[in-house]
């Protein structure tokens, strides 16, 4: 709640993740120490082990819920907080970690842990509004820090966030860079990805991986179409698909359609 000098509190929390995107708010350099005058940043730990007991303003989270004592302290997180945004493709749509949810958890834990009977998780990786009221959800892997403090400052100033919702391809044009899907014929998810990056990888010859997961109008049909037309396999179609957004539904049920082998 509001300091005895008027600042909002903020609270930033870790679930399932890597902590990429929380580093991204750490990493507002030139912006940090106005946002501090801004905010009382009250629960950080990534930043320092002081934390001032909620409630709060304003939560950032971070990360998918994977076991049951997660799915339990979401809950505690959502009741201290006024507004909660989750943040980054692990909070909004389950992360690399939901690619579990096309798979056996078992054989995974299996092949990556020497004792997997240690392992207590669930089966799946579920992003954050699947088990809780999320206020807004900031997609990216990670996020983007001009869209993060947009955000920040949007929910305490009560107006809607200006991010765009629409493809990585209006940056990509927008920057002059040669498309590589009609040019080369490299794969690339541009058409069908929401913008945030600046189109980063199209920049640098690679095609785009997906990271800010679908678009708002994400047409993954017409996509996976012009893909296969220029001889990708099917199991390649489904491979791109499924990285860092799996779980964002657009992209699970696109993936799933090239790919009979999936459980779901
Ligand atoms: S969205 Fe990407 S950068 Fe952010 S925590 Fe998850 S894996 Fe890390
Ligand atoms: S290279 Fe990719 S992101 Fe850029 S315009 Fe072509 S399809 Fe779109």
């Amino acid at each position: 709640m509001p300091d005895t000098d008027g600042r909002p509190s903020l609270a930033v929390w870790k679930f399932a993740s890597c902590d990429g995107c929380q580093l991204t708010l750490l990493d507002c350099e030139d912006e940090l120490l106005a946002l501090t005058q801004a905010v009382r940043i009250a629960s950080f730990t990534e930043m320092s082990r002081a934390t001032v007991a909620g409630p709060y303003d304003v939560s950032l989270v971070e990360g998918s819920i994977t076991t049951a004592e997660d799915a339990e302290r979401i809950r505690a997180v959502r009741d201290a907080s006024r507004f909660l945004v989750t943040i980054g493709a692990c909070a909004t749509a389950g992360g690399i970690q939901g690619l579990r949810n096309f798979a056996s958890v078992e054989h995974y834990t299996a092949t990556v842990y020497a004792r997997p009977d240690y392992i207590a998780t669930l089966d799946s990786s579920t992003p954050i509004s699947a088990h809780v009221p999320v206020d807004y959800e900031l997609h990216g892997c990670p996020v983007d820090r001009g869209q993060l403090l947009e955000v920040i400052l949007a929910q305490l100033a009560g107006r809607r966030p200006a991010v765009a919702g629409h493809s990585v391809c209006q940056e990509c044009k927008g920057r002059g860079t040669v498309c590589l899907l009609v040019a080369r014929g490299t794969p690339c998810l541009g058409p069908v990805t929401r913008a945030g990056c600046g189109a980063l990888c199209p920049t640098v010859d690679r095609g785009c991986f997906g990271c800010f997961g679908p678009a708002d109008t994400a047409n993954t049909t017409s996509l996976a179409r012009r893909l296969r037309a220029d001889g990708l396999a099917p199991v390649d179609v489904t491979r791109l698909f499924r990285t860092f957004n799996a779980g964002a539904p657009a992209f699970a049920q696109e993936s799933t359609a090239h790919d009979p082998r999936t459980k779901s």
